[in-house]
Parts: structure tokens; sequence; C-alpha cells
């Protein structure tokens, strides 16, 4: 396996050293946010005195930062740099509630190219490459973040963004396009969408990689879209938030791809895993909490202790990739958000759980969903239903065979209703998987969810 790297001496330097980096970008970043009178206040709250914050342990003391605050301070948000040094404001996707605006420096836009550059190059993305980018423009930081990021790299890319189908899975084939941008929804979108107008991706395409990110994806999704791709195909994974200053937060080595987990940069990155409720630190591996993150070169907008909501865990061998990246340590992918987490019939169910078991089914179309009973007192959901797409010719034996795998991961029955393709919604960027029964009776309106075959019996 070749290992390639963009900025060796700073991507393969020691653990300790990276720490060292680390922080002068704390003591940087909070001199900084004192600029910021949200921050001021809630420093002066909390008893905080930032100037003998010296090292990482020191961060405790400080207080978390949410997105409840964050929308106090729109529209302008958090600015630690004078008006005339910020170049641009991007916004969140405002998947839950107002787009909150977040500043950008010259500096930051810089970083970006650099981080981005970085990820590229340690998938294995070389000048000689061609992508093909469909992350979304906009207000939104993906598509432009990508953009900077294969400038930097040297690659041709096409910014195409989502959407455009039918020229995608034509171009793709007539320019032998060797990488893809997007969101997995998206990858999945263009692999049916090529059957159907007679292309066979694994045939006609030349694909070699794939750079998903903007939604969580199980491993069984990423294997499932993989295998419609040509031989040798490598899918990657990467990590960021219009909050955190962009979309390469993290990113997948050639090792980490195959083990389910990224490198954060860590130079850039301070991060924390925390158990969402009682907001203790975790740092034993493999116990799913909220990543936590404080950015140490950030300008525009620096984040303090910024509470993700993204459910993460330590990688066991969080410092000591094969790779050399050792400073950066390893976290697995998002396997969800802490507001997603449904309690069904009271037991915890993740819509990724479900997608990891709906993947794993052969036979099943792209479209699924999770439709949802509401609580009214507000608790999640009373009952959820598992909606998915089974040729006719294959319901009798596929329908009880995915109830039985939905129960064997969940530890609940859930009831699965089973449609003809095409007729469930198909997403252009992220995947709305969990509706209610009013917003899936509007998007789907002739599927009938008292058809459920499967008897709910916990
Ligand atoms: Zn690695």
């Amino acid at each position: 396996m070749t290992i390639s790297y963009w900025s060796p001496a700073l991507e393969t330097a020691a653990p300790e050293e990276i720490r060292r980096l680390q922080e002068d970008g704390l003591r940087h970043t909070l001199r900084t946010a004192l600029r910021v009178p949200h921050y001021r206040g809630r420093f002066a709250e909390a008893g905080v005195d930032v100037a003998a914050v010296r090292t990482v342990d020191d961060l405790q003391a400080i207080p978390f930062m949410d997105k409840a605050q964050l929308r106090e301070l729109q529209p302008w948000g958090v600015q630690a740099a004078a008006r005339a040094d910020i170049v641009r404001l991007n916004a969140t996707t405002g998947t839950t509630g107002l787009p909150c605006n977040i500043a950008f420096t010259r500096q930051d836009l810089d970083n970006i190219g650099e981080l981005g550059a970085r990820n590229l190059t340690a998938m294995g993305v070389r000048r000689d490459d061609i992508a093909w980018q469909c992350y979304g423009y906009g207000l939104w930081i993906g598509g432009s973040s990508l953009d900077r990021a294969y400038e930097q790299a040297g690659v041709t890319a096409f910014p195409a963004g989502p959407g455009r189908t039918s020229l995608a899975i034509q171009r793709l084939r007539d320019l032998g396009v060797t990488v893809i941008s997007c969101t997995p929804t998206f990858g999945l979108l263009l692999i049916e969408r090529a059957r159907e107008a007679g292309i066979d991706p694994a045939a006609d395409w030349r694909l070699r990689i794939g750079i998903f990110g903007g939604e969580t994806m199980s491993r069984a999704a990423m294997a499932r879209l993989s295998g419609s791709m040509p031989p040798g195909f490598r899918p990657h994974n990467t990590y960021g938030t219009t909050e955190l200053g962009g979309p390469f937060v993290a990113g997948t080595c050639e090792y980490s791809r195959e083990q389910g987990t990224f490198h954060v940069w860590s130079d850039h990155y301070l991060i924390e895993i925390i158990d969402p409720e009682s907001g203790k630190t975790i740092t034993e591996p493999d116990v799913l909490g909220e990543l936590v993150v404080t950015t140490l070169r950030r300008e525009g907008s620096p984040m303090v202790r910024w509470r993700t909501r993204d459910l993460t865990s330590w990688a066991p061998d969080a410092f000591d990739c094969p790779c050399g990246r050792r400073g950066h340590p390893k976290i697995s992918w998002i396997s969800g958000r802490s507001d997603d987490v449904l309690k069904v019939r009271g037991s915890l169910v993740m819509p990724s759980q479900v997608e990891d078991v709906v993947s794993a089914m052969a036979g099943i179309g792209a479209g699924w969903q999770l439709v949802v009973d509401k609580d009214p007192d507000g608790l999640r959901a009373t009952e959820a239903t598992v909606v998915v797409e089974i040729a006719d010719d294959l319901r009798e034996t596929a329908v009880p065979e995915l109830a039985g795998r939905l129960r064997d991961r969940l530890g609940i029955r859930l009831p699965v209703v089973a449609v003809g393709h095409r007729e469930l919604p198909r997403y252009e960027g992220k995947a709305r998987r969990v509706l209610t029964l009013e917003e899936f009776a509007a998007v789907a309106p002739l599927v009938d969810l008292g058809a459920a075959t499967t008897p709910v019996t916990t």
C-alpha cells in the first residue's frame, strides 16, 4: 500500500509534538475568543481565568458551547475578526431551526484548502485524477470547500453540484472520471439512474475513489455502494461541519477506511468525546459518545468546546495507525446524532442501525424510510415502521428475513412495509430517513402503512 502525505512534517509529527501545537493553538483560540462578547460573558460567568489556561487538561474548566447559544447570536454569529477581515459567510444547513452564519477570514479559507489537500492525498487522490464534485453549493460550505481542496491538490475537477443526474452518469463515462465527491445518498442515486439509462457503473465508469460525507453512513451502506462500482473502487469518508470551518475536520486513510474510522487533524482541532447526558469525558475506546470540538486555528468564528451532537467513539488504536499519522487520533465514523436517537416502546433505536440492516440485504431498492408516530409528550417516538422497496416476487421471503434481522440488531420488532420500485422519495443531498406519519403521507401518498406484514409483538 502506497502511503502519501500532503504535509509530511505535520502529518507524521509525534503525538507529543502535536500536543505542543495544540496547546499553542488553544491559547491563541482563547485569546481570539475573548474578542467575542458572548465568550467573554460565558467565561466570566463560569469563573474561568482564560490567561491561566495553559494545557489541554485545563480545558475542562471552560463551559460548552451549543446550538441554542449559537442561534441566539444570529444573524452575525460568533465574530472574532474585524468585519474588514471577514471575506465570507457560510451558513449551516438549518435541518433543525434557522441556519446559523459562520464567518471566514482569508486564512480560514486557505486552511480549508490545506486540510482538504491532506484529506485527498491520504485517500490516494493524485494530480492526474479527474474529479466530479457533487456536494452542494450556495450557502452550504461543502461544495466550495471541495473546489478549494481539488485546486490545492492540483486535481482536474468539475464543480457539478448535486442534481443534473442524467448529465453526470454520461460524463462519468465519457470523461473517464476517476474520483467522485458526494453524499452517499447521491452516490446511490447516480448508480440507480445509470442502470435505468443502460449504463453499467461497474463496466462503463472509471471511478476508483469516492469521497463520501455530509451524512452518516454505515459500513454496510458503503460496501453496497462500492459493490456497484468498477473493480478496485475505494470508498473514503470525510467529516466536518460549517460551524467547525469546513468538511475536513477528519478524513480516512487507506487503513482507517477499512476499519470504519478516520483521523482528526489535531493541529487544527482539539477533540473530546463526552457522555451526552452527564457531560463527562469518555476516554475508553469503542464507547459511543458525543464529539466536542475546539478549533485551534480558526480566526473568523472560533469554536470553544462546541457540542456537535454527532456520535462517535475512540478507535482502539487511536494513536497507532500504520499510515504514520500517529499524532492525529482516529475516531469511529459518525453513527448518528444524539437528537436522532428514537425511543420506541422503551427501546433506543438509532436510524443508522436500521440503515445498516437494510443496506446489507440483497433485493432491496435504494429508497427506504423510517416512519415514526411521534409521542405527543415529545418523547421521540412511540412506534416506528420500516418502509422498503422490494420487488413483488421477493417479498414473501425478504420481508420476514428483514424483520428478523432488524429484531436481532435492535432487540425489538419493527413492522415492515414493502412497496414497489421507485415508490419512495429519492434525495440528492442529505437523505431524510426519519419522517413523521404526516410527512410520509405527503411524500408517498399511495403507500398504505396499514399493510405492515410483520405483527408487532416485542
Ligand atoms: Zn491512518
